[in-house]
């Protein structure tokens, strides 16, 4: 509930912070600009974080007053049930916040084809955004889009091992891979590549894979049986591709969706495991030799979410920095989020903003006022 409270905290502080502004033009003209709500809101998300995905789409949408029809993902429906519960308790006024669960081809196709709502908010895979995007073009709808990735960490010779091990695994591995801006595809520095390699396998074997309500675990199931399907099925595409199984590979236990802590090494660019998001718990090693080369190497896919750094070089840091064409770069850290902070994607990562001032955009109108000031004598 932390991270809920602290978004909508966030946002209910620019409640009363986000307006227009006085606008000097030419002629006798007073001219001022209104920031309006957008209106009715459809907002279609995922089941990989049901709380958080909700935060980050009520908090603005509320806060700049527009109402909000929401559809859960069918696997994590009851999160935003409870939320619409305790939202009817502490006495939001009827209509205001909407949970509409069901699954995408009826329920989330609905929100996006009915002429009442005014904007579609989605947080997703780019294939269903893409088919949304076309959706509510029809009816030239707004839309924001926060899509699917397939982000690279890049580890320099120079790094931290310690802290560049640990972070790029986390990076991998968090919420069981199951999350948007994993850093999936690890470029590591020649010199430094089998130790880093070796680093990252005796990591992933420690690892405790179990039920999460029991404590300790490191690692819990996959959300359902098509993900886990899915994600072994790419883990059997990147042995026959060629890829090294350092470790893991397959399912762990013959009851529930486990799945080993994977780890593959000599992966290329263009193998199906460096290009598809996984969206599990697979991390692919790949070797770079230079500066230029490893920037566009990252930068050749479709995605562009996230991207991490590690280096104790701050020219190589401010430069990747630049150079990257990703929404957010965490350098020697990764996975770090702050409401204040916007996150989004380029390319087929989506478009718009979520969170801080940014955020608002997506959730107001630009109204600009004039006013013909009478003159004396006309
Ligand atoms: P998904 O299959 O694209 O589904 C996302 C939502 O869209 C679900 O609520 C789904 O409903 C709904 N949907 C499906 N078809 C639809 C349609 N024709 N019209 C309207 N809505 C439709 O994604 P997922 O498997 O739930 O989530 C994983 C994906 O989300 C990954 O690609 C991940 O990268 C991405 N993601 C991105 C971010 C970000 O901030 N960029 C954050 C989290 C996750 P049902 O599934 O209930 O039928």
């Amino acid at each position: 509930m932390f991270w809920f409270d602290y978004f909508c905290r966030y946002y209910a502080g620019w409640a009363d912070k986000d307006h227009g502004k006085t606008v000097p033009v030419d002629g006798d003209f007073f001219a001022y600009t209104r920031h309006e709500p957008v209106g009715i809101c459809g907002q279609i998300i995922p089941w990989n974080f049901p709380l958080l995905m909700q935060a980050w789409k009520l908090g603005p949408a509320l806060a700049m007053g527009n109402t909000v029809v929401m559809k859960p993902a069918e696997q994590t429906p009851l999160t935003a049930l409870y939320v619409a519960g305790l939202a009817a308790e502490v006495g939001f006024p009827p209509g205001v916040l909407n949970v509409l669960p069901g699954y995408g081809p009826t329920a989330g196709a609905a929100i996006v084809q009915n002429p009442a709502v005014d904007k579609v908010a989605f947080t997703g895979s780019t294939e269903i955004g893409t088919i949304v995007s076309q959706e509510a073009a029809r009816q030239l709808k707004r839309v924001s889009m926060e899509l699917g990735g397939k982000s690279p960490a890049i580890v320099f010779a120079d790094a931290d091992m310690d802290a560049a091990v640990a972070n790029t695994y986390f990076g991998v591995f968090f919420n069981g891979g199951q999350c948007c801006c994993a850093g999936t595809r690890v470029f590591v520095e020649e010199q430094i590549y089998d130790e880093f390699v070796d680093r990252c396998v005796a990591k992933a074997n420690e690892q405790k894979v179990g039920d999460p309500f029991i404590l300790g675990q490191d690692q819990g199931p996959q959300v359902d049986s098509d993900q886990h399907e899915k994600i072994l099925q790419l883990i059997n595409v990147g042995k026959k591709e060629g890829a090294k199984l350092c470790t893991g590979g397959g399912r762990k236990g013959d009851r529930g969706y486990y799945v080993q802590p994977t780890v593959f090494a000599d992966v290329q660019d263009n193998m199906t495991i460096a290009r598809d998001e996984i969206f599990g718990p697979v991390m692919s090693i790949l070797k770079f030799k230079g500066l230029d080369e490893v920037v566009e190497r990252a930068n050749d896919t479709i995605y562009g979410l996230a991207a991490g750094v590690y280096t104790q070089d701050i020219d190589k840091a401010m430069h990747l920095s630049n150079s990257l064409r990703a929404g957010t770069i965490w350098i020697n850290s990764y996975d770090i989020f702050d409401a204040a902070a916007p996150f989004g994607g380029y390319k087929a990562s989506g478009h718009g903003r979520e969170k801080g001032q940014d955020g608002l955009h997506e959730y107001t109108e630009v109204k600009t006022v004039f006013i013909k000031i009478p003159q004396k004598n006309s």
